[in-house]
């Protein structure tokens, strides 16, 4: 287990690899008594607070919901008991909640959600929005359909299997150790004043290490060495799972593409103490003071990253 556990990773769910393989087996926990459905309506969440903690809030499969158009997809068991997310399209208005459970987005509930939940969402979001994606076979263009529960797709024409899948992000926090400082950069469509770590897809063909070279030196013109792996986060949003990493500054001078960032500076320790010291509800928010730096709050990967440097752990 890496030193940090990031919001959205730690899923306690048994994913039941070779159960499901049994599709007599998986649509029997359909009609389990202990079985619980998770309700998703254009991918928010039913949550509730229990005893002070925003928790997920869990139903039961309405009669004659339309589950060949919305299959219920496996996460998993708790215990046992067999837990499936469900488009809630499925049955319109009739998955019964708890009267104090709303639908809330999940970035934005993220923060406020017991971390087990963030990880059975994380699945759950990602899951979905994939299903209700590839409902075509992108080989023949035929109609595909669930298997084992959900953990892939098969075409209904060819012989073609379609598998969920995760994009490689990496996030990188640059370190000049020499004058004691970090590299962050903003794009425009940030609030004023946030700063964050560089972030970009891998491409094809790329180790980790090369892909953080790589976008290190497109979006700030630095050379990026010695590059660490840190933790990693899933980021439902759709389907990402940010990689964090540091890495050395093997120069100083930075040069930025104008179409790809904002800006892009160096910030010494001290100011990145000075803003990770905020209230908590600040960070990552708009209307700080004109020219105060914002980082992105604890539930960011990034945050993480640059709390780790600016305590001496990276
Ligand atoms: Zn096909």
């Amino acid at each position: 287990m890496p030193e940090f556990r990031n919001t959205f990773s730690g899923n306690p769910l048994d994913r039941e690899a070779a159960r499901r393989r049994d599709e007599a087996w998986v649509s029997g926990q359909q009609a389990e008594a202990e079985t619980a459905f998770l309700p998703l309506h254009n991918l928010t969440f039913p949550m509730r607070q229990v005893e002070g903690v925003m928790r997920l809030a869990w139903s039961t499969l309405p009669a004659g919901a339309d589950t060949e158009r919305h299959p219920p997809l496996l996460l998993g068991t708790s215990d046992g008991a067999a837990r499936f997310a469900i488009n809630a399209a499925a049955a319109p208005g009739r998955f019964e909640l708890p009267d104090d459970a709303t639908y809330m987005d999940l970035r934005a509930a993220a923060p406020l959600l017991d971390m087990d939940d963030t990880g059975i969402a994380a699945q759950a979001r990602a899951f979905l929005d994939w299903h209700e994606r590839h409902r075509f076979c992108a080989v023949c263009g035929a109609s595909t359909a669930a298997a084992q529960g959900g953990i892939f797709r098969k075409c209904t024409a060819c012989p073609a299997e379609h598998f969920p899948r995760t994009d490689p992000v990496v996030i990188t926090v640059v370190i000049d150790n020499e004058r004691d400082r970090c590299l962050l950069g903003r794009q425009a469509s940030w609030p004023a004043g946030m700063f964050s770590a560089l972030a970009g897809f891998i491409d094809h063909g790329e180790s980790i290490e090369d892909a953080v070279r790589r976008e290190v030196a497109e979006e700030s013109g630095i050379d990026a060495v010695n590059v660490r792996y840190h933790s990693s986060q899933p980021w439902p949003f759709p389907s990402s799972l940010m990689i964090g990493c540091h890495a050395d500054a093997g120069s100083a001078d930075i040069d930025y593409d104008e179409w790809e960032m904002d800006d892009v500076r160096w910030f010494t320790r001290e100011e990145i103490r000075h803003a990770l010291s905020l209230p908590a509800a600040q960070l990552g928010e708009p209307g700080l003071p004109d020219g105060a730096l914002s980082l992105p709050g604890p539930m960011a990967i990034a945050h993480t990253l640059i709390s780790a440097w600016a305590n001496g752990r990276a």
